[in-house]
């Protein structure tokens, strides 16, 4: 099945059901205007010559038109290509002559401010950009227009020659550990991830999600929009960029039953000082992923009532998702663990050196393989050799699995700190140090140490008021309950932590930062 297909079967069912809202902009779809909406502009695309495996870009934050774009890329087989709105020209250009993008979507803002100049004082360099159409503009409504110039009919005959493996997305990786990469994703990558998403949190046309997560990122666009329109639930957008307080509140206006975000979310949802006003009792389950969950966040989600909260790992080259928590998992499996392999996947955990196969329980880098791994990295066959290899893709992560099947992970190769010959998992000192009643969020990173190679350095955000911790006393927090090689030797108090758009620590940068500093 094609994501077009898909799309069509579920509005075959549940037409009159919810299927869209956008609060910021007071609108709201049922499955059938939905599917005429996107039908539309699948036909005005058709109509001003986007042929299946064109590069469609679209360099928006979350908004309905970006799904509507989505579905109508989907239906007529053209790529479409995630651009992050918070690139700038430099970024902007890469992607658009990476991936030889032929038509970019963007919103209105950036056609009235120096984002349009960027877009012409790239357009030389960018041979294949043929136009850019700014959302609720003249041009928007020009395309749309054109749909009368192609039939129905002609659309559906466009969709039943669509296959299932063609190309219908590259997505860029995050970009925590270097430049971001663009994985090329088919209809049966993404579709299948996020039809198992949503059976792995019971998703029904009763359901209704909120999604603050960026859609130009696999955990918006594949977790988020198509695990609901695989299962008739409806996408709710709180807004366009994250904001704790209208999320919440889009929460309890919408009767949300399901609730995303990566944990510095839900730490800023939390943590606002009106939480207890928001209504959160209609919320049932809801995904955290992208980076680990503390302890003590799992604890305020099920004290707020969110018990079936699941836990989703994965990455942009695997659809994204590989294991996921069901949602009656116990907390020790929701915190400890990122839940088991998801359906028609399989996982195997490799000696990072020697590429051997590990017995359960010991530790290595995962390799994930099946219906899942990306058809490669777009126009990068060097890169795609490296990272996949007989059908198992490379993750780069590192941790067990046990004989239950619940996997751990412990950090990424690249965060490993060495220190004197002894490999220390940062993740395990963050997961203490939360534990302070001062601290808010903890990172921890190596930097490099004549003696021992690598010195530990803690990165501290503290609770407004709190008396600055300092090397001597976090030390004195630690002893007798961390091992003396785990106790950072440095501190960094800081208000925030270098970040990625899709909220993850960038810890490359911290360890340039704080090495530079210690000279
Ligand atoms: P890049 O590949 O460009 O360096 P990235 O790997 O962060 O960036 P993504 O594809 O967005 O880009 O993220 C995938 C990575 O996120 C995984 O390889 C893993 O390290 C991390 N990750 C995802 N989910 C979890 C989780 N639940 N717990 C811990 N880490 C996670
Ligand atoms: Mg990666």
């Amino acid at each position: 099945q094609t994501i077009g297909d898909n799309f069509d079967a579920t509005v075959a069912s549940f037409g009159d059901r919810g299927a869209l809202v956008d609060v910021a902009q007071g609108k709201r779809w049922t499955y059938a205007e939905l599917q005429s909406d996107v039908d539309r502009l699948a036909r005005a695309l058709l109509a001003a010559g986007v042929a299946k495996g064109d590069r469609v870009g679209i360099w928006a934050p979350n908004r309905s038109e970006w799904v509507l774009v989505q579905y109508a890329t989907a239906k007529i087989g053209a790529i479409l290509v995630n651009i992050n709105p918070a690139y700038r020209a430099h970024e902007l250009k890469y992607v658009l002559k990476q991936a030889g993008i032929s038509y970019l979507f963007a919103v209105s803002e950036f056609r009235t401010s120096n984002y349009a100049r960027m877009v012409q004082g790239v357009r030389h360099d960018c041979h294949d950009l043929m136009d850019a159409i700014y959302f609720e503009t003249p041009e928007w409504d020009a395309l749309l227009a054109q749909a009368d110039d192609v039939t129905p009919q002609a659309l559906a005959d466009v969709q039943s020659g669509l296959d299932s493996n063609d190309p219908i997305n590259i997505q860029y990786t995050s970009g925590t550990t270097g430049f971001p990469k663009g994985a090329t994703l088919s209809h049966r990558n993404i579709l299948n991830n996020g039809f198992f998403v949503g059976e792995t949190c019971r998703y029904t046309e009763q359901d209704r999600v909120c999604i603050p997560v960026p859609f130009y990122h696999c955990f918006g666009m594949v977790m988020g929009n198509l695990a609901c329109t695989s299962h008739g639930a409806c996408m709710v957008i709180p807004a366009p960029a994250f904001d704790p307080a209208a999320t919440l509140q889009a929460t309890q206006d919408e009767k949300i039953t399901s609730l995303y975000g990566v944990p510095t979310m839900f730490i800023a949802e939390w943590g606002l000082p009106n939480f207890a006003d928001y209504d959160m009792s209609s919320v049932r389950t809801g995904i955290m992923a992208g980076s680990p969950c503390p302890a003590e966040l799992m604890k305020k989600l099920i004290a707020a009532g969110i018990e079936q909260m699941t836990i989703c790992y994965g990455m942009t080259e695997t659809s994204p998702v590989s294991t996921q928590n069901r949602t009656d998992d116990t907390f020790e499996q929701k915190v400890g663990t990122v839940g088991r392999v998801m359906p028609h996947l399989e996982i195997k955990i490799v000696d990072p050196v020697t590429g051997e196969t590990q017995p359960r329980g010991s530790s290595g880098e995962f390799m994930t393989k099946g219906y899942s791994v990306m058809l490669g990295y777009w126009e990068q066959p060097d890169k795609t050799a490296e990272a996949i290899e007989d059908g198992w893709m490379h993750t780069g992560d590192i941790g067990v699995m046990d004989d239950a099947g619940y996997v751990q992970i412990s950090g990424r190769i690249k965060d490993m700190v060495i220190r004197g010959g002894e490999n220390i998992y940062p993740r395990e000192i963050e997961e203490f140090l939360y534990t302070h009643p001062d601290i808010v969020d903890a990172q921890v990173i190596g930097v490099p140490d004549e003696k021992y190679g690598e010195e530990l350095c803690a990165w501290i955000r503290l609770r407004q008021g709190a008396e600055p911790i300092t090397s001597e006393s976090l030390k004195q927090f630690c002893s007798g309950q961390l091992a003396h090689y785990k106790i950072p030797r440095y501190v960094e108090l800081v208000d925030e932590f270098p970040m990625t758009v899709t909220g993850k620590v960038r810890k490359v940068e911290m360890r340039e930062t704080t090495a530079a500093k210690l000279g």
